[in-house]
């Protein structure tokens, strides 16, 4: 809080006053535009600020079904936690999943030291660089447990601190005291603990968890969009378990859901801040829904690649495209359900990402919903057989 204040101060030019450091202040609680939060907002914060990583999704599975209950006909829950609804459309036309992951990046317990501290291993990849010196929340049988993550004093100025160099605090003066009375075990999930802010433009977004809760807005946000059309398709939206970890829940989704065609919405890293290589990553916040065109786990199929792009192109909705070397998503085991299912991965660039604080942009996630919205009015069966491969000639 301290650091950002200064910094909005050196960069206007003027020593703060009292009264003007207090209402720079109170203006964090508060949306910067002074505009009441809209219900694409209240979503993305709420979704940002519960907790659920890989295994452990049950309280943000109970929000987006929540959210989702008055947009669909019936919901359904996997044996893995995840949730399928759906609205029915016409008979014989296709039906089309929009999926999006319930996880976030997290950690567990992985033991109890003598004198009460917690070693901790990684749910989903993180850098140790986004763990020190973050606040977590311990979630045990008993309740919530906060903590810092800290290192030994006088850590070494010029090398970055390993995990295992690294040790959660919660305050506890045992063993004894941290398993018996805090009721902390091995198995735990950790989470960290963030708040939701708009940032000095308000469409900038600072949050944890925007992989994947931005992609649950947007999934919301086409189905809000949709209500009350007649659609030419059966329009399903997921919210799958354990992306970071393993990828099983999308496969669960695609076994019940039986898609023919399938849209998954995740993030990716952007190439807009300091330092950045244009290489690694080409996507900048506010430009647009980043359409994925390579992962590790996918090369998504052709046609509807550039069935989306041109119907994009025709709505005016600002894309950007994006060869992604590593990585992969749910993308990867709907692509392969059953006889195959054409699949695109559309992703909201994010600053920082799977780390306590990414920054994302309100823009992104419009242009987002708006091109689901479109995918999902147009995808009848003559341009499902479009999509599919042609007959041999
Ligand atoms: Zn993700």
């Amino acid at each position: 809080m301290t650091r950002i204040d200064s910094d909005r101060w050196r960069s206007g030019g003027a020593a703060p006053c009292l009264p003007a450091a207090l209402a720079l202040l109170a203006s964090c609680a508060a949306p910067a535009s002074g505009q009441a939060p809209d219900e694409v907002e209240t979503w993305l914060r709420e979704l940002s600020e519960a907790p659920g990583p890989s295994g452990f999704e049950e309280p943000v599975a109970q929000l987006f079904g929540k959210f989702l209950q008055p947009l669909v006909d019936e919901i359904v829950r996997d044996s893995l936690g995840g949730v399928i609804g759906t609205r029915r459309g016409p008979e014989g036309g296709p039906r089309l999943l929009l999926d999006a992951h319930l996880d976030e990046i997290g950690f567990l317990v992985k033991r109890v030291d003598e004198a009460g501290y917690l070693r901790f291993s990684l749910l989903g990849w993180n850098t140790p660089h986004q763990l020190l010196d973050r606040r977590v929340v311990i979630h045990t049988r008993k309740g919530p447990v906060p903590g810092v993550i800290q290192t030994r004093p006088d850590p070494p100025k010029e090398k970055v601190v390993s995990r295992d160099e690294m040790f959660i605090d919660v305050g506890s003066p045992s063993k004894a005291f941290t398993e018996e009375t805090l009721g902390i075990r091995a198995g735990d999930a950790i989470t960290h603990e963030s708040t939701f802010r708009r940032l000095g433009d308000p469409r900038y977004l600072l949050g944890k968890a925007w992989d994947d809760r931005s992609g649950l807005a947007v999934v919301l946000g086409a189905m809000r969009e949709t209500r009350g059309k007649t659609l030419p398709c059966t329009l399903i939206a997921s919210g799958s378990v354990q992306e970071e970890t393993t990828l099983a829940g999308a496969q669960v989704v695609a076994s019940l859901a039986r898609p023919d065609v399938a849209i998954t919405l995740d993030i990716d890293e952007t190439c807009d801040q300091p330092g950045a290589d244009p290489d690694y990553a080409n996507a900048a916040l506010g430009k647009g829904v980043v359409v994925i065109l390579h992962t590790k786990e996918m090369v998504p199929q052709v046609r509807l690649r550039d069935w989306v792009l041109d119907l994009a192109k025709e709505r005016g909705i600002p894309v950007q495209p994006m060869v992604e070397e590593g990585g992969g998503t749910d993308a990867g085991p709907i692509h392969k359900h059953g006889l195959g299912v054409p699949t695109l991965d559309l992703v909201i660039p994010q600053r920082y990402y799977h780390s306590a604080n990414g920054v994302i942009h309100r823009d992104d996630v419009e242009a987002a919903i708006r091109l689901l919205a479109a995918v999902a009015e147009r995808m009848d069966r003559p341009t499902l057989e479009r999509i599919r491969p042609p007959q041999i000639r």
